[in-house]
């Protein structure tokens, strides 16, 4: 399985045992040298070819923020020693990624103004740096240099130099934002003098003996930037000047396009990466190309390394969602994978702030040290490849311990927060019997994965479809429990979610009105309508807005048709095939898509607004009338909404049934989840409840 991913490659003098590496993530945690080795040794047991750590700033002045480490510094030092330890112990490779954040700097974090190539403004960290002189040139050049150099000296087994991703490296070589006319810049061939600069001085520092990773821009995305040609340029000169691997990234902070989010295809950027290499071969530089971004899967690797569209793919946010991919993958268990849905919410939009990073379908992901548990059970106990752990009652428990019956605990609901107490208790040894209402497991992950770009949702339920069998867990679907039904579990974990909000609307039967649970459940009827107005706007009115989009809304994407709907999206025409048809999201406080995560909500909200989706805050529904919904601004004055269907997407509260069903018999319980607190439930607080609760019960 997997051929082209798992056949030998080497980058420089490093051999590596195949073709995926780990990519680099600032994670927010560096400074905790016990939390940064446990998860770094996970992932490095896991398979991974060769781990790239997060940037490291070669200097204060190009940090990132004040979560990052700085080369040099005693929190570097220690953190260092701790990962290089936990990953070599573990078998691994670690590489050092050289990072200058240049005008994405952020200047209160040292209170120091940020250097760029020129005064360009920063709309990522808004601010306006200075233009570099000559000195704080060579000074830089020197920073890189040092930093090499320790790296080589504590023994990391490479370093990459970050030159992607709008950082110094690539502002130098952009002509958005290089507007120098001197040896540093004023045409394509002096806009690669700093970048090769830079190289030259790592390389050097580093010796022959430490591979040079280089890190570059396939495309910025940016308006008057440079053009992929040129950044195809730029790869031969780097390959010529002695890199050994280039390693392809694609847009910037600042770019309206989407590269990562859930909405981007599979592989999109790949073509990108395999011009490169085309380039490369042209000019008789055989220098490894490395692919990355919007690959979430081995699959995927294996298909674009087959294609010889690159040499090495890199997975950065597949290893958070899941430390075993490599491993599980080469054991011929690629079912056993938790794959990362692209969402964003535990991951990069944390990594822009100061909270440390997880991942929401995996909430141990940076908190390995913290939860040991499962370490014991995925990576002592039943491995994959080895058949399922042997159920309750039947055999020893995954611990290798008979447990009696009355041990058992009964989890009700199989949404995201009953998926993982279950998955963890049964990590713990605990037999578990999870019931189900609904005819499947998964909860509101089925309704997303309607949504387009969201496929990857049925992908985490195909998980806990293989993963819970696998640990004993005994899955009862169709089943809606009561109290009276679990008389006889020591414990019951209540995970019953939420139900949807009402919201009084007078005038009933002017118009049909539906929950949104009954809006996913059959999009397709509601194609054919042709005014909808959605009362909410939040997450889940803006994924219903996406879905009632698309052509076929409800029928899973092919990965054809998710090209073609992004390229619809990118060219602003999405939805243009509704032939005017009206949505209007509507919200009485608060933004549109409040709870979308930084990193996404634009993107969603752009291809809204190019649709033409109407999406109004500051408004109160009053009464439905057969024309439309009739609404009050925040001044008072009223407006009609036309509409031949409302859709109330309002917001949710707990499904507590159950819950007082079993305070009233006596029977212990915990609950988690939406059932436990409605107000701002997201998958990140329903998984991580999961983790909580199946821990401590
Ligand atoms: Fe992937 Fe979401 Fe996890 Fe980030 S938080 S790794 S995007 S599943």
């Amino acid at each position: 399985m997997f051929p082209a991913a798992f056949a030998p490659g080497s980058i420089g003098t490093l051999d590596l045992p195949h073709r995926i590496l780990m990519g680099s993530m600032h994670l927010n945690f560096e400074a905790d040298p016990r939390a940064l080795g446990a998860f770094y040794a996970e992932r490095a047991a896991g398979g991974a070819a060769l781990i790239v750590t997060g940037g490291t700033a070669v200097s204060r002045e190009g940090s990132g923020g004040r979560t990052y480490l700085v080369s040099g510094g005693g929190a570097f030092l220690d953190a260092a020693g701790a990962a290089l330890e936990a990953v070599h112990d573990a078998g691994g490779r670690l590489a050092l990624q050289l990072f200058h954040a240049g005008r994405y700097a952020f200047e209160d974090t040292f209170g120091l103004q940020p250097l760029a190539p020129s005064p360009v403004w920063s709309a990522f960290s808004r601010s306006m740096p200075a233009a570099m002189n000559q000195e704080q040139i060579a000074r830089t050049l020197e920073d890189f240099a040092g930093a090499a150099r320790l790296a080589r000296e504590l023994g990391f087994d490479a370093v990459e130099i970050m030159g992607s991703e709008g950082y110094l490296v690539n502002q130098f070589a952009s002509a958005a934002t290089n507007l120098r006319d001197d040896e540093w810049g004023g045409d394509a061939v002096r806009r690669r003098a700093f970048p090769l600069a830079v190289l030259a001085a790592v390389r050097d520092a580093a010796g022959p003996g430490l591979p040079v990773i280089f890190r570059l821009s396939g495309d910025d995305l940016m308006p008057g930037s440079s053009s992929p040609e040129e950044y195809r340029g730029l790869a031969a000169a780097l390959a010529a000047a002695g890199a050994d691997a280039l390693n392809v990234g694609i847009g910037w902070h600042e770019s309206r396009v989407p590269t990562v989010q859930a909405l981007v295809p599979h592989g999109q950027w790949l073509p990108v990466a395999a011009l490169i290499r085309a380039a490369l071969a042209a000019q008789a530089c055989p220098v490894p190309v490395i692919g990355s971004n919007r690959i979430n899967s081995l699959a995927q690797a294996d298909a674009a390394l087959a294609a010889g569209q690159v040499d090495f793919v890199s997975l950065a946010r597949p290893f958070l969602a899941d430390p075993r991919i490599v491993a599980k993958s080469a054991a011929g268990r690629p079912e056993l994978v938790n794959t990362c849905i692209a969402c964003n919410e535990a991951c990069i939009d944390r990594s822009l702030g100061t909270e440390p990073v997880s991942c929401l379908v995996n909430p141990r992901a940076g908190r390995e040290a913290a939860y040991p548990v499962e370490v014991q059970a995925a990576g002592k106990g039943p491995v994959p490849g080895a058949g399922p752990a042997p159920l309750p009652g039947t055999g020893p428990g995954p611990g290798g311990v008979r447990l009696p019956a009355h041990a058992a605990v009964a989890v009700a609901g199989a949404g995201p927060a009953g998926l993982q107490a279950a998955a963890t208790l049964a990590s713990h040894g605990v037999p578990v019997v999870l019931f189900e209402a609904g005819p499947g497991i998964g909860g509101q992950f089925l309704l997303a994965g309607k949504v387009p770009g969201k496929a990857d949702f049925l992908e985490n339920v195909r998980y806990f479809s293989h993963e819970l069998p696998r640990l004993g867990v005994r899955i009862r679907t169709g089943v809606r429990v009561r109290a009276a039904d679990l008389a006889g579990f020591s414990h019951v974990v209540v995970a019953t979610g939420v139900l949807p909000r009402t919201v009084p609307l007078p005038g009933q039967g002017q118009l049909p009105v539906l929950d949104y649970r009954d809006a996913f459940a059959d999009p397709a009827a509601l194609r054919t309508v042709p005014r909808i107005a959605v009362v909410g706007a939040g997450g889940i009115a803006v994924d219903l807005a996406h879905l009632l989009l698309q052509p076929e809304p409800g029928r899973p994407e092919t990965e054809k048709q998710s090209a073609e709907r992004f390229a619809r999206e990118l060219a602003g025409a999405a939805g243009a095939d509704r032939g005017g048809a009206q949505i209007t999201l509507l919200r009485r406080g608060g933004r549109i898509g409040a709870g979308i995560g930084p990193s996404t909500r634009w993107a969603a909200l752009q291809v809204l607004r190019s649709a033409g989706v109407r999406m109004l805050t500051g408004v109160t529904c009053r009464r439905l009338t057969n024309r439309g919904l009739l609404v009050t601004r925040q001044d008072g004055s009223g407006l009609l909404i036309p509409a031949d269907a409302v859709v109330v997407a309002a917001g949710q509260v707990e499904n507590t049934e159950l819950a007082h069903g079993l305070e009233a018999a006596g029977i212990p319980f915990t609950v988690i989840g939406g059932a436990a607190t409605a107000a701002g439930l997201n998958a990140v607080r329903a998984f991580a409840d999961g983790l909580e609760c199946g821990t401590a019960v």
